[in-house]
């Protein structure tokens, strides 16, 4: 495995260039995205995609995103394409969105884990589009964790869990979103959101009309990776909701029992907590890009349990409550 850091590395055009080559001749590139990191390999080589899924240990029958970096490529891979599909894509590409369509029969079907359907998106980070133009291929790439484990969101979580198997880690920390994309079923006359990301419903049915989240529990899981446990920490999570002295309490009271407890708070309830393990955000976004980093240095330091303010569920908020509920199975203090 090679390692390449772009800011200790002085022509990181010819590490991109290196990485291109992996691609083409089959191997697995991980590289920075906006959202998280992303494990790629060509979408339209059976074996290289294979790799992904040895590689992650992901079930055989969860299906990878495919990464394009020109918007037109989307008409090389899906079809059946709806006017609205295009608008949003018009308008979210580059960007975390990525859509859900019928695949066309000329393009490989290794991406898609036996479905008829593949997930395209162009991810809005410099190297990423540089690294998919110049292997002139599509990237098929989840994102560069082992399965069930936390997405990485920086250069090292990378190396941590892909040592073995990646031919090329591009390093690059300076992903502005930190959370996976928002995708969508966009086969309909209205997109469904079957993962909730930094495209929220409101932004999508401001631009088409209509949009609905689609209710996992309510009805069988349509997207395959719904089924699979996601984004779990080896620490004991759980949300603390309320107003600001309840909260304060109940973090308050807890610590009191627990030991070696990691605290994930707004910086303005962290005045009211005593506890040396607390990792603090101004904004919202800015909880979103340290979520998965913080759950992961906890766990590092041993942290037996993780307590997570709840945030506004506005914006980014709602993706970010989604994989805080995710990671804490629910759990409420
Ligand atoms: P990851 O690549 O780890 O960010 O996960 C990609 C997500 O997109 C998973 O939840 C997949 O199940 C979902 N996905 C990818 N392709 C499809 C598809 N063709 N149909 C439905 N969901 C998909
Ligand atoms: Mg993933």
């Amino acid at each position: 495995m090679k390692y390449y850091e772009k800011n200790q590395i002085e022509n990181w055009d010819k590490a991109i260039e290196e990485a291109a080559q992996v691609i083409r001749k089959g191997g697995l590139v991980a590289f920075p995205t906006e959202t998280v990191y992303g494990l790629g390999a060509d979408a339209q080589n059976e074996q290289a995609v294979q790799k992904i899924y040895v590689a992650k240990g992901r079930p055989a029958d969860n299906p990878l995103i495919v990464h394009i970096a020109h918007k037109e490529d989307l008409m090389k891979i899906a079809k059946d394409i709806s006017d609205w599909v295009l608008h949003v894509t018009e308008k979210y590409w580059p960007g975390p969105l990525s859509v859900v369509l019928n695949r066309r029969e000329d393009f490989c079907s290794a991406a898609s884990a036996g479905l008829s359907t593949v997930a395209v998106r162009m991810p809005d980070h410099e190297t990423a589009l540089a690294l998919i133009e110049r292997s002139e291929r599509y990237l098929a790439a989840p994102s560069a964790n082992i399965s069930g484990r936390l997405s990485p969101t920086k250069g090292r979580h990378v190396a941590e869990d892909m040592r073995e198997h990646a031919d090329i880690i591009l390093a690059q920390d300076d992903l502005v979103l930190g959370l996976e994309s928002t995708v969508i079923d966009a086969r309909g006359s209205y997109p469904v959101i079957l993962r909730t990301g930094c495209v929220t419903c409101e932004m999508l049915a401001a631009n088409v009309g209509r949009a609905e989240i689609y209710d996992a529990a309510a009805e069988k899981p349509l997207l395959p990776g719904m089924k699979y446990v996601h984004y779990r920490p080896r620490a004991t999570v759980m949300i603390v909701d309320g107003n600001l002295e309840e909260k304060s309490e109940k973090i308050q009271n807890f610590l009191e029992t627990e030991i070696k407890t990691g605290i994930f708070c707004s910086e303005k309830l962290s005045k009211n907590i005593q506890c040396k393990d607390v990792v603090t955000y101004r904004s919202l976004n800015e909880a979103a890009q340290k979520f998965y980093a913080t759950l992961r240095e906890f766990d590092e330091k041993g942290c037996r349990k993780i307590l997570c303010e709840k945030v506004e569920q506005t914006g980014i908020g709602e993706a970010l409550v989604n994989r805080m509920e995710n990671a804490a199975e629910g759990r409420y203090l």
